[in-house]
């Protein structure tokens, strides 16, 4: 087993969590409101929930890390299964859209037809950044096989999101997010993975073109699946150090849980876990279990083990 890599396995998961909890008290500030009240947010505080509460992203994340840790592949069936049983028990945090998927599902709907109706229901304004949030398990399984690696990633996005926009930023994410997984330079993972996408959705390379150039502030934080794949990106492109990026990410305003958890999968990935602030990840709990942190260690170990075998 080569420690690094596996390192930094553990720190996209837990990246995920710590960006999720450090943003959600401030989910849906603007960055002049944040810095009027807090100056600089770096600690976990209470929000809805004590400090230290994980939501949605986390949540979901989980789900997907452990069902393909149990069958060893991603199966969107079961994952959709356990999806509906985070919503029965208590789906803090949960997206608008995500919901109208799961109220239809819960009464008795398949997903498929589910997600399809909200589709239509909405349309055009579908593509939110809900399936982007819990994608990283697909990366941490399929590093190694980047053909099941698009695929999947897509497919995951078909659970709640069918939007071809967020299929296409979960197959792209993924993507880059293999390549760090993998060891691989930031230059060379961004380069392999608009090659590999070339014929994906224009507005994404489009956007990663202009992220490259773009200084804080005109960085956008929406929850509109292209800002946070953008903002995502951003942060890992520009910084080196994990509490930086994510600390940065959250003050920047907008949708702060759900870019910190995306662009915490991925600096969690680049730093590894052990350059993830310590006093962070003591805090992290759902309600009042403490054993997050555990669990998404040992689900990355498991995921590194499936990898590996490919
Ligand atoms: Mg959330």
């Amino acid at each position: 087993m080569n420690f690094e890599g596996l390192k930094r396995f553990q720190g996209c998961l837990v990246g995920v969590a710590v960006g999720d909890v450090l943003g959600s008290p401030v989910e849906g500030a603007s960055k002049e409101q944040i810095r009027r009240i807090f100056g600089v947010l770096r600690e976990m505080i209470d929000g809805y929930r004590p400090a230290g509460n994980i939501t949605d992203d986390t949540m979901q994340t989980l789900c997907l890390a452990e069902s393909i840790a149990e069958l060893e592949e991603f199966s969107p069936d079961d994952a959709a299964r356990r999806l509906l049983e985070w919503y029965r028990k208590d789906p803090f945090g949960i997206g608008s859209h995500t919901l109208q998927v799961m109220m239809r599902v819960d009464r008795g709907m398949d997903w498929r037809e589910a997600v399809k109706e909200v589709e239509r229901t909405n349309a055009p304004w579908t593509a939110g950044n809900g399936s982007l949030m819990r994608c990283s398990p697909i990366a941490l399984r399929y590093c190694r096989d980047i053909v099941k690696l698009i695929e999947c990633s897509r497919e995951s996005s078909l659970l709640t999101h069918a939007n071809r926009l967020c299929q296409d930023a979960c197959a792209f994410f993924n993507a880059v997010l293999s390549r760090v997984l993998l060891g691989w330079n930031k230059r060379d993972a961004l380069s392999f993975t608009m090659e590999i996408l070339a014929h994906a959705s224009q507005e994404i390379l489009d956007r990663v073109q202009e992220m490259l150039h773009k200084s804080a502030d005109e960085v956008p934080t929406s929850g509109f699946v292209l800002d946070t794949l953008e903002c995502a990106l951003w942060a890992w492109w520009n910084f080196d150090n994990f509490e930086e990026a994510i600390v940065t990410v959250v003050n920047l305003g907008g949708d702060t849980d759900t870019n910190a958890a995306i662009a915490g999968a991925l600096m969690g990935a680049q730093c590894g876990l052990d350059a993830i602030p310590q006093r962070w990840r003591e805090k992290i709990r759902w309600r009042d279990d403490k054993t997050i942190i555990d669990k998404c260690i040992a689900l990355a170990t498991r995921l590194y083990e499936l990898a590996e075998k490919d």
